[in-house]
């Protein structure tokens, strides 16, 4: 068996035309929504991630900005900066680029983003509402990842998830929003015993955690759906071939960058068990931008009462 590729660039597109009409129809009202992105250093991942955003803001015809600050930015710099956005009537929705150089303490940051600018969904509000089963704005990849599981017509209700990692930005968020649509659900962390077999229980399965490959063939239930959120910039040309023995696009990849990206799901082998999966990149990686710029657009309307 092969499993159904679950294609996260297909779903996207379709959401970033709705975002698109939703962005219309507010210009017709004279609103044109506006995002800020705030990026500290120069990380070069989050650089690409930062860009890519941008253009996706400027196809859909959201305004953005990039205020680029340098690694050794005080804490009472960005803080001042948040604040200002915060005070900005013309400023939608916020972003603060993760991770922070060491000496800035995400958490209090992303505490002092007004939490109605919050298209990340990260300020402590709006995890509580998401919690409550009354969802404001909802961090962005699990979003994304519901979304493609409703296009593909997984059926969630009843179902056994089981989600692998336990993080503010993935895991918890995501298994909120699959015990909303009423799945069982068991996250799973670093200290869980028996991993595969406790993934084996899954209908559906999502691996959140930043190592390439773990999740192998023995985690998975014949006909499982797989949902894989990592991105590793893997370098190692052996494991490569081993995930994707054979892959010709991969190999030259590796030789031109250097590296290539790899999930956390061994894809060849997960997907002669699983019934779907997402492949990386094209999975949930698309998904994660359209849910940013629906949350933008939603940001423009309710601060306007729309
Ligand atoms: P974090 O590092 O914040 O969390 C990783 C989680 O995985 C933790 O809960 C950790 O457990 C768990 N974990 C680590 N090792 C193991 C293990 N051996 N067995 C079981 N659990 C383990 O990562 P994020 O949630 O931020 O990101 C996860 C992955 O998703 C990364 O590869 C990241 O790049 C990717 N990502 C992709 C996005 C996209 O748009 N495609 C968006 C966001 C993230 P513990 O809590 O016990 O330490």
């Amino acid at each position: 068996m092969s499993a159904r590729i679950l294609d996260g660039t297909a779903v996207a597109a379709r959401l970033r035309t709705r975002v698109a009409e939703e962005v219309a129809e507010l210009a017709a009202l004279g609103v044109q929504p506006r995002l800020e992105v705030l990026l500290v250093g120069d990380d070069p991942a989050s650089r690409v991630y930062v860009g890519a955003k941008a253009k996706a803001c400027q196809e859909v015809g959201i305004r953005s900005a990039t205020r680029a600050l340098p690694a050794g930015t005080p804490a009472k710099e960005l803080a001042d900066v948040i604040d200002a956005l915060n005070a900005d009537d013309d400023v939608d929705g916020i972003l603060l680029q993760l991770p922070l150089p060491g000496h800035l303490d995400s958490r209090g940051f992303l505490d002092r983003i007004d939490p109605g600018k919050d298209v990340d969904g990260f300020h402590p509000t709006n995890v509580g509402l998401l919690h409550q089963g009354r969802p404001r704005f909802v961090p962005c990849t699990p979003a994304g990842i519901v979304a493609l599981l409703e296009d593909a017509g997984v059926p969630l209700e009843g179902a056994r998830a089981v989600v692998v990692g336990r993080s503010e930005i993935v895991g918890k968020p995501m298994a909120a929003l699959l015990l909303a649509r009423h799945a069982t659900v068991t996250i799973c962390h670093s200290r869980t015993r028996d991993l595969p077999a406790v993934c084996r229980e899954a209908d559906v399965l999502v691996a959140a955690i930043g190592r390439p490959a773990m999740v192998t063939a023995a985690f998975v239930r014949p006909g499982a759906v797989v949902v894989d959120v990592g991105v590793n910039r893997v370098e190692d040309a052996a494991l490569v071939e081993r995930v994707y023995p054979g892959d010709e696009g991969r190999r030259q990849q590796l030789t031109r960058r250097g590296y290539t990206l790899v999930g956390d799901v061994d894809f060849t082998a997960v997907r002669q068990v699983a019934g779907a999966i997402t492949p990386v990149p094209g999975g949930v990686g698309p998904l994660t931008i359209a849910g940013l710029l629906a949350n933008t657009v939603r940001a423009a309307r309710q601060r306007r009462g729309l």
